[in-house]
């Protein structure tokens, strides 16, 4: 689809994120792909190869799918679907029946009930690890007793834990018992981690969050170079309906052109308040994966190519400080979801189904792309306003 400078060297996802999905440059050709709104094609026939009807496929998507390939390394073109969760549910149906999905302890909530849901149908079992316990979780692959696993979720950082996982192990792990490796990308983007290339089948995200970037719309993707996982993929996008709109597809490559700029401005601004907090009286603990404080530090400098603008802390005040500080913030946005252009902060015990090892008074701060000293006046200002 897109026109290529010649060279011998692979474009960066940075660059790709901006040259990926233009249309063909012929003379008067647009520089953005159009949206095309129509849910059905002139069709006679066999209609294989062509489009038909927009729930099958619609090219308003492909600029978007090609472009989410392009940045995860995939050799075939991505798949968007209507949430995070639509391609979270299709992928967790790559799993066996009467088999064990090994997930962490820690990932994204929905993520854990859907495979929980999805088990209790199928005789299949849920084991949760520690994912950044490595032989903790090639156990659970292929435990003693009871079945083996069938398919390996992977979310690293975890959501809202920041734990980081050995994806090149943990894949090789995996495929030792034949199971399929899905890692959820969305904290670390393709900008900052490509767990294809280090040997997972999947990829997901939920676009909602760092790829579009400005909290203005709710979509997903799935991406594999394996076209047998891919067909099944795409089958149940078809069955299950959940597909994304032209217009909010439209909308999420917008975001995703300023992707390289966002994030490296974010996990500047997150590991600098990071440094900040760690020192600050009123703050018990901080937890960022490029603080060398942090367990995997050194597992995230060797896998990643950026900590991401995630981090936590307590304050240390408990619960009662934690949520006096999302009321006091006048800048930072209280509120769930991350990976936007705008700070935000949420205590996530607030939410009752929560794991309970995360700590109570755990804030989960998303990082954006402010003015660092203004969000630390904010934080610093919020933080020991307490006790009033
Ligand atoms: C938000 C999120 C999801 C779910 O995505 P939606 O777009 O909200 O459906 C899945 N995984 C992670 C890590 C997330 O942060």
């Amino acid at each position: 689809m897109t026109d290529r400078p010649t060279q011998n060297r692979p474009l960066s996802p940075a660059t790709l994120a901006v040259a990926g999905g233009r249309p063909t440059r012929d003379q008067g050709a647009p520089v953005n792909p159009p949206v095309v709104l129509s849910s059905t094609y002139a069709s006679t026939g066999d209609p294989a190869g062509s489009l038909m009807y927009a729930r099958y496929d619609t090219e308003t998507w492909h600029p978007l799918e090609a472009t989410l390939a392009e940045l995860e390394g995939a050799s075939l073109s991505g798949l968007v679907f209507s949430s995070g969760m639509g391609a979270i549910d299709a992928a967790l149906r790559l799993a066996e029946p009467g088999t064990a999905i090994v997930a962490p302890r820690h990932a994204y909530l929905a993520s854990l009930t859907a495979a929980r849901e999805q088990a209790a149908r199928e005789q299949s079992v849920v084991r949760e690890v520690d994912i950044a316990d490595t032989e903790a979780v090639v156990a659970a692959l292929a435990p003693a007793e009871g079945p083996a696993g069938s398919l390996l979720w992977i979310e690293s950082p975890t959501n809202p834990l920041l734990e980081v996982a050995d994806i090149p192990a943990l894949a090789a792990a995996a495929h030792r018992v034949g199971a399929v490796c899905v890692v959820d990308n969305t904290f670390a983007t393709p900008l900052l981690q490509r767990p294809l290339a280090q040997g997972a089948d999947v990829v997901v995200h939920s676009v909602t969050k760092h790829l579009a970037g400005h909290s203005d719309l709710v979509m997903g993707a799935a991406v594999t170079s394996d076209g047998d996982l891919r067909a099944r993929l795409h089958a149940r996008r078809t069955v299950g309906g959940a597909i994304p709109g032209p217009f909010e597809t439209w909308l999420a490559l917008r975001g995703l052109r300023t992707l390289a700029l966002r994030v490296e401005r974010a996990q500047h601004n997150a590991l600098e308040l990071a440094r900040r907090l760690a020192d600050h009286p009123s703050v018990a603990e901080v937890v960022h994966p490029g603080l060398s404080s942090h367990p995997q530090h050194a597992r995230a400098a060797e896998l990643m190519d950026g900590f991401g603008s995630i981090l936590t802390l307590r304050p240390s005040g408990g619960v009662g400080h934690a949520d006096a500080v999302t009321r006091a913030v006048r800048l930072w946005l209280p509120a769930t979801s991350l990976g936007g252009v705008e700070s935000s902060m949420e205590r996530r015990r607030r939410l009752g189904a929560e794991a309970v090892s995360v700590p109570e008074d755990l804030l989960r701060l998303s990082v954006g792309i402010e003015d660092v000293e203004d969000l630390w006046a904010d934080l610093d200002h919020a933080l020991r306003a307490w006790p009033t």
